[in-house]
């Protein structure tokens, strides 16, 4: 990086974290991809943004990715998102739920690999009650005690949180998905409210996760203020985890006939992240690699520092629909760890096999 921008970035870096007059004009412009010139700063291309987002990165978590291994455990689900793939009024989708001997040996799979954190993510299927959940996660964290479990499994009541923390639970990934509420209803169906998505974040946090709260880019009616306004959410929120990736279209879903969110205003977003999140954990997205075969790659250059590579049975990753032309195989599957490991070097970062926590 020259040391203009590194200089630059500390200057916007300290507009971005205070609340300032010029803070939301320059959040807005950063967002609309205007060059500017305010405060001494000047930002003239995406480029520069990324290279400031990158050297902050480079701050905190020096060259290192860390890599989480994913396992998606049913696509059954009880709610009817108008953008998901896996969405229960879909139904041409061939439903699956993995057993509790299944995941585990997908993790046993995993720790070969050098994985030492598994993700759990699955629609709200009512199957996974607590004791099935606390049992699966129990036996995980007996086996591999050196490995963090994170959780992605929807909205579920406090008490429901805090058993799944007791068995071992550490993370949870639950995007807010849209903080502005005219927003998150044209989003989702009557029954989901955004009030209760913010609420099952502050319980998961209240009970000790560290969470992850996020967004999709480029989702049908979303405009540069309902950003703006996730961004304040986290502000309030302080998530351990962002994750920001492409609304892709889904053809069976009410969405399906629009078209894919862009990867330039999604690197935007994951470059102000960085900044105003220094310490986040921001995987660069399943979503960002489907929409481009760099994807990937010019993640982790905007700012991002976590891989998620796909653990699930090659036979269920299909499956997982969430939405159109998603990655599963090749570079997003775990078993394709080593091409990871050398794209990864390519881009100028290295793959680290540790529990990778967040640093604080
Ligand atoms: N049920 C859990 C939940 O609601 O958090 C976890 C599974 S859900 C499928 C995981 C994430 O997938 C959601 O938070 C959503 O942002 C993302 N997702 C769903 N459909 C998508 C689409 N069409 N394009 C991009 N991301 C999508």
């Amino acid at each position: 990086m020259f040391d203009h921008s590194r200089q630059d970035a500390d200057k916007l870096q300290k507009i971005l974290s205070e609340k300032g007059k010029y803070k939301n004009d320059i959040i807005r412009m950063i967002l609309e991809g205007k060059a500017w010139d305010r405060e001494g700063i000047s930002l003239s291309s995406d480029d520069q943004l990324f290279a400031m987002a990158d050297g902050i990165r480079r701050e905190v978590y020096g060259d290192e990715v860390y890599i989480r291994g994913l396992i998606e455990i049913t696509n059954f689900c009880r709610n009817d998102c108008y953008y998901c793939g896996i969405r229960k009024s879909n139904r041409g989708l061939d439903r699956y739920r993995l057993d509790k001997e299944t995941i585990l040996s997908c993790c046993r799979t995993g720790y070969e690999l050098g994985f030492r954190t598994f993700v759990l993510q699955g629609g709200e299927d009512p199957f996974f009650t607590d004791d099935i959940m606390c049992d699966i996660i129990s036996r995980i964290h007996e086996e591999f005690p050196d490995c963090a479990i994170t959780l992605s499994l929807g909205e579920r009541s406090a008490e429901s949180y805090r058993r799944l923390f007791e068995a071992g639970g550490r993370r949870y990934l639950l995007r807010h998905e849209a903080a502005d509420e005219g927003l998150y209803r044209r989003l989702h169906p009557e029954e989901m409210s955004p009030e209760n998505r913010k609420k099952c974040l502050y319980e998961l946090k209240e009970t000790g996760f560290q969470v992850g709260a996020g967004i999709m880019i480029g989702a049908p009616f979303q405009t540069i203020d309902h950003i703006m306004e996730d961004i304040r959410f986290m502000e309030e929120l302080g998530p351990d985890m962002i994750g920001v990736g492409p609304f892709m279209h889904h053809e069976d879903t009410p969405f399906g006939q629009y078209s894919d969110g862009s990867m330039e205003l999604t690197l935007r977003v994951i470059a102000l992240c960085r900044m105003i999140f220094p310490h986040a954990l921001i995987p660069s997205t399943t979503a960002l690699a489907s929409i481009s075969p760099n994807g990937r790659a010019r993640g982790l250059k905007a700012g991002a520092n976590v891989i998620m590579p796909n653990l699930s049975p090659a036979d269920c990753r299909d499956k997982y629909s969430i939405y159109n032309n998603k990655a599963a195989t090749g570079l997003e599957s775990a078993q394709g760890l080593e091409n990871l490991k050398k794209t990864v070097a390519e881009a100028g970062y290295r793959i680290v096999t540790d529990i990778g926590d967040v640093k604080r």
